[in-house]
């Protein structure tokens, strides 16, 4: 996803409102990679702006999604998950908390037989788990003890 500035821009270019409401939510999913769903976005974007719609939300976040600056992520957790980390990658859900984290594709996918030859428009790997913070405690460091 493009910064915030750089969303302004192409909103004015569209010609698409570029409110109060819509710059502070292209703040709150700039380098986001919690995964927010519409409803979650919405109750964070609440508690700065009182007022601010889940209307507004959605149709953002559809806005977004069309030009590409969002992919939408089903992981299996009911509502659907807005990321803004256009790479391709997998996620990792936590079965405890239902954290959403992205994991990295080390390798190329491979597809067997056939000429070799396809393009890949979504990646739909989901591993559940139990994230860090879920983890029983004895192998988490320091740090992370004292974040907690
Ligand atoms: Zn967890
Ligand atoms: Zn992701």
């Amino acid at each position: 996803m493009h910064s915030p500035t750089e969303l302004a821009e192409k909103f004015r270019e569209k010609q698409l409102k570029l409110t109060p409401q819509r710059q502070l939510l292209f703040g709150l999913l700039h380098q986001n990679d919690s995964h927010p769903s519409a409803e979650s976005l919405f109750e964070v974007a609440s508690k700065q702006m009182p007022g601010i719609s889940l209307r507004t939300v959605y149709q953002t976040l559809g806005e977004l999604a069309e030009m590409g600056e969002l992919q939408l992520v089903d992981v299996g957790t009911g509502a659907k998950r807005f990321d803004p980390n256009m790479t391709d990658h997998h996620h990792f859900v936590c079965e405890s908390c239902g954290a959403v984290r992205d994991v990295e594709i080390a390798a190329k996918p491979k597809m067997r037989g056939g000429s070799g030859k396809f393009v890949i428009s979504q990646v739909g790997v989901v591993f559940h788990g139990r994230c860090e913070n879920c983890v029983p405690t004895a192998k988490r460091s320091p740090a992370q003890q004292a974040k907690k």
